[in-house]
């Protein structure tokens, strides 16, 4: 008898020290389990601070902004050669909107390039605070060119930038110009001062921005475009589509996107 109470007090220590083993490994367990998705959790709301810190509550708007601009990405993808006014009540006509020029090495067209950097500076001014019209935000349109100021006029814009590339047959030519019109303009003469400032401004922001080569602000009475706008206005011819070096570039995002900041640039300083 004595021999089988020893043997039960055996088993049952042995039994007693198993579940203290077991209890004792659950629990380390469970505290591991527990630091686990602690560490998770914080690495969550780590996450979620770098989210917070990404999107800030209050917008920041660049001061001095909240102008009113129509941008016109010159030409579109199929010329219109029938006949309009180049002014109110002008008799003299030109085309409604011609073809524009082509890339002589790329074979890019004058629309597209203006395109592209019409919607880059879109969005560069709309960054900026700006309330941004546009003509045409694809090349499949026919807008003619007295129909784009007029949009320009409608919308009370406080400037209208047309955007455009230059052609030449000498290869060598390249660089930057402004158009507006003289001071003696017929129909918009009153707004030579305003439209020859944007032209300077937004010209020097290119030149600033791209490093390209300044050429000149060109006064002229015989565009369209700039005939029909009530409002100041400038021509901005970005570069040469046939300079081999400026057309590569102008087919460049980044080049494109240098462009728009640069007239963004000139855009603010003629605000200013
Ligand atoms: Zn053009």
């Amino acid at each position: 008898m004595r021999r089988k109470t020893k043997r039960i007090i055996c088993i049952a220590l042995i039994y007693t020290l198993f579940c203290l083993i077991a209890v004792l490994v659950k629990h380390f367990v469970d505290l591991k389990t527990e630091a686990e998705s602690l560490e998770n959790i914080s690495e969550k709301s780590t996450d979620q601070e770098m989210e917070l810190t990404k999107e800030p509550v209050i917008k920041v708007v660049t001061p001095g902004t909240g102008h009113v601009v129509c941008i016109d990405a010159g030409h579109q993808q199929y010329a219109d050669m029938k006949k309009e006014p180049i002014g109110p009540g002008a008799t003299k006509k030109k085309p409604r909107v011609d073809g524009g020029t082509i890339g002589k090495y790329t074979g890019i067209n004058e629309y597209q390039i203006n395109l592209d950097i019409a919607l880059k500076l879109q969005k560069e001014l709309e960054e900026r605070g700006y309330t941004v019209v546009m003509t045409r935000t694809t090349n499949d349109v026919n807008i003619s060119n007295s129909e784009r100021s007029v949009i320009a006029n409608d919308a009370k814009a406080e400037a209208f930038l047309r955007i455009h590339a230059d052609g030449s047959d000498d290869n060598k030519v390249h660089g930057a110009s402004a158009v507006c019109q003289t001071k003696n303009n017929p129909y918009n003469g009153n707004l030579y001062e305003s439209s020859r400032k944007l032209s300077d401004c937004v010209l020097d922001g290119v030149v600033a921005s791209t490093g390209c080569k300044k050429r000149q602000v060109i006064e002229v009475d015989s565009m369209s475009g700039i005939n029909w706008s009530s409002v100041p206005t400038s021509i901005i011819e970005v570069g040469y589509l046939s300079n081999k070096d400026e057309e590569v570039k102008l087919t460049q995002e980044s080049y494109q996107e240098l462009v728009a900041k640069g007239i963004a640039d000139g855009l603010d300083n003629y605000f200013k």
